[in-house]
């Protein structure tokens, strides 16, 4: 396979967790005989200081034209005047609706030997495997809002939670077609009790489930999925829910891990790229670390992790994918540990290091 990947560094820490996926992508295209373009764009506040925009005319055109996009994070201290007109994340939104990347993934798994990092018990984690699904484009974050100040100098506020039953039909397609591929369950978060657009949203759900008959299909409202996802977090399978309920869901299970900096992230769209896969974005779910960033010391894990799922979701490269994600898990349980995941007199590799030990394993 020929394709192109537009590659987004952006600030702190990101260029060098996006050098260690790259390193894996040539690794994974020499083993298995593709060809891999990387094409390096501007974006966030890098953008803001060399082409004076947080997304640049020529990297929003090169990421129209590219098979999938990777991308490092953005943002950091110099850029965070609040009466700045351009922020770094202002990029990473507009690429977002200007893609119409509709759908955020992030998978979150727990490596048993990880397991003590996290802020659960260690049995309460056995079996942890479960993919969010967040509406991306739509929703509370997206509605009309206003705010005013009344004749009595009272000042009011408003938004709107808003969705058409098309804008639903397809994430919850999208999240049944992925329950499909793994352990054939969905849970639907709604607020179905209070909230009429969440009646629509289960309404639509109930419908698409006709199509699935072999996708077993629970509904939870949003408060009781946030307890659930602390006792008894193995029952999840794929969880599917709106922008804002997914925003909140999607940060507490990736606390399931202890750590972030091993999470991946995929966000898809309608929009097929040449090769008939989805035109997606990835990138590792944390920020730009400007505490570490230049040190070489970063965990890599989830970017690499990230690239993973572009060869899966946009290349349609399974085999490629599953290849990169037994090579960290086998990183993983050899021992091998960042700063960020060294305890004790566990020793801390760099960014480099540990990425070589992946590679080794490829
Ligand atoms: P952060 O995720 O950047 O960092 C939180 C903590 O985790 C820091 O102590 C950091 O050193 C550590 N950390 C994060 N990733 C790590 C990695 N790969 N290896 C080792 N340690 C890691 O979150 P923050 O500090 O709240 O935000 C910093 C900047 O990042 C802000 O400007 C924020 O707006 C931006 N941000 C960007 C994105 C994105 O680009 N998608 C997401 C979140 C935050």
């Amino acid at each position: 396979m020929n394709a192109k990947i537009v590659v987004l560094p952006g600030d702190g820490i990101g260029p060098e967790v996006t050098a260690a996926a790259i390193q894996v992508l040539e690794a994974i295209a020499e083993k298995f005989g593709h060809s891999f373009e990387f094409d390096e764009q501007l974006i966030g506040g890098i953008g803001i200081d060399e082409a004076g925009s947080s997304l640049p005319d020529a990297t929003l055109a090169a990421a129209k034209s590219a098979d999938a996009i990777l991308l490092g994070a953005v943002g950091g201290y110099k850029w965070d005047d609040p009466d700045a007109t351009d922020r770094p994340e202002k990029g990473l939104l507009k690429i977002r609706k200007e893609l119409g990347l509709f759908a955020n993934l992030r998978p979150v798994k727990i490596h048993p030997d990880l397991a003590s990092a996290s802020p659960l018990k260690a049995e309460k984690l056995e079996g942890v495997d479960l993919l969010v699904i967040r509406e991306l484009t739509g929703g509370l974050y997206f509605g009309e809002s206003k705010r005013w100040t009344d004749a009595d100098g009272e000042e009011h506020a408003y938004n709107t939670m808003v969705y058409s039953a098309s804008e639903i039909r397809r994430i919850v397609d999208l999240a049944f077609k992925a329950a499909q591929g793994r352990r054939g369950k969905l849970s639907s978060i709604d607020k179905a009790n209070v909230l009429d657009v969440m009646r629509l949203w289960r309404k639509v759900v109930m419908e698409s489930a006709e199509d699935y008959p072999d996708v077993e299909v629970e509904h939870v409202l949003v408060d009781a999925a946030t307890m659930h996802l602390l006792n008894r977090p193995a029952s999840f399978d794929v969880m599917v829910a709106g922008n804002m309920f997914g925003d909140i869901i999607t940060d507490e299970a990736s606390m399931l891990p202890g750590s972030m900096g091993n999470l991946p992230s995929a966000s898809l769209g309608s929009d097929n790229n040449r090769l008939g896969h989805p035109r997606g974005l990835y990138e590792p779910i944390h920020g730009s670390a400007p505490d570490i960033a230049g040190q070489g010391i970063a965990n890599p894990l989830g970017t690499i992790m990230s690239a993973a799922m572009l060869l899966r979701h946009s290349f349609g490269l399974e085999a490629e994918a599953a290849a990169i994600e037994a090579a960290v898990d086998a990183t993983l349980s050899a021992g091998h540990r960042t700063g960020d995941l060294a305890h004790g007199d566990e020793t801390a590799l760099n960014t480099q290091q540990m990425t070589e030990k992946v590679l080794s394993f490829l």
